[in-house]
């Protein structure tokens, strides 16, 4: 539905985004990932026409998207953009910035439609506040509910969870999901929604993709399980979780075969490195990190190698000499 072919765009000398493709279908979630200056804001407002690519196109239902250049009003009005910095309306309600999306229509429905959003996205108690007596999720949440208030072919966010604490970052998660899941009933309708994010749990419970930018190139596009299980680089690998990265000459230490170059980089996921009284390796406990459903330790086995285990058991404590499993054939190697 909405395609992009060979974008670029750099800002003077820097390259911000490099020859990136990617399509997006009706009815799916892309997780868009990358570290703090990996051009995942750059792409965003490519993507939703705000911004004029030096080279690449952008399609969307096979019409062009064209950028601000070649259009009168910026933005293109069936890709609805959540900016990272919200831009609410600061001198009218939390309400008023959320009605102001559907000001066309009458004012019976309109009412109606922005009562629901409100409490959709938990504003009741705030809508007749100003954005300044706002505090920055209920902002967030504000600028997610403007951008859901009509249908839209295209939603495209810019770290739309950054502000929100646990629950409400759950709560909107759930109205994400519920709109792009249930938008594909019509022949083509169906909104197609990319997010942005820098956490790791969001773009892998939620997406049906997840992109991946390292200084401005798309390493990897895959299923969050493919991307998790076969990262193709060390930075792929510790985006998407928590990971141990171990040079190929400290492998033995770990009771593995030595690959390779000394110092070519595999990597570990905690989970699987176990706690084993038959474990092939010892070491001592260093760090006990108490996650509520499991924890993880940092066992060091010897001056140079220190690894983290996830493990069930919480009773350990910094100085417990244990014995490791390390489950051999899950070792990442990166290509
Ligand atoms: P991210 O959203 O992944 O943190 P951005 O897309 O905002 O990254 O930025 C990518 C790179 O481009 C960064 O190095 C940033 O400093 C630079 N950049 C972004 N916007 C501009 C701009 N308008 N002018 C100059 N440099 C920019
Ligand atoms: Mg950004």
């Amino acid at each position: 539905m909405l395609t992009a072919h060979n974008l670029s765009k750099s800002f003077d000398a820097l390259a911000a985004v490099r020859n990136v493709s990617l399509s997006l279908a009706a009815g799916e979630m892309v997780a868009l990932v990358g570290a703090s200056g990996s051009g995942k804001s750059t792409l965003l407002n490519l993507l939703a026409g705000l911004l004029d690519a030096d080279r690449g196109t952008i399609r969307l239902d096979n019409e062009a998207v064209a950028g601000p250049k070649d259009r009168l009003v910026a933005g293109h009005p069936q890709i609805r953009v959540v900016h990272q910095e919200y831009q609410l309306m600061p001198n009218v309600t939390i309400r008023e910035n959320i009605a102001f999306a559907l000001r066309y229509y009458e004012r019976t429905y309109r009412d109606q439609r922005v009562n629901e959003l409100l409490r959709l996205c938990r504003l009741e108690a705030v809508q007749h506040h100003k954005p300044r007596e706002t505090s920055g999720g209920e902002k967030q949440r504000t600028a997610i509910a403007r951008a859901i208030a009509e249908p839209a072919r295209v939603l495209l966010l810019d770290e739309p969870f950054s502000h929100l604490d646990l629950p409400n970052r759950l709560l909107i998660r759930d109205v994400l999901i519920d709109l792009v899941r249930n938008s594909t009933t019509g022949p083509d309708a169906g909104t197609a929604c990319l997010f942005v994010t820098h956490d790791a749990s969001d773009a892998l419970s939620i997406s049906d993709q997840i992109g991946l930018l390292q200084r401005g190139r798309l390493i990897q596009l895959d299923t969050p399980r493919a991307v998790y299980g076969q990262p193709k680089n060390a930075y792929a690998a510790s985006l998407t979780g928590p990971v141990n990265l171990i040079r190929g000459k400290h492998l033995p230490s770990l009771g593995l075969p030595a690959l390779g170059n000394p110092d070519t980089e595999y990597g570990l996921r905690p989970e699987h490195i176990q706690i084993d009284p038959a474990g092939t390796v010892s070491g001592r406990v260093e760090r006990v990190f108490f996650g509520g459903r499991d924890t993880e330790l940092l066992v060091r086995l010897n001056r140079f190698v220190a690894l983290r285990a996830l493990v069930s058991q919480t009773d350990r404590r910094i100085g417990d000499e244990v014995r490791l499993h390390i489950a051999q054939d899950k070792l990442l190697v990166f290509s």
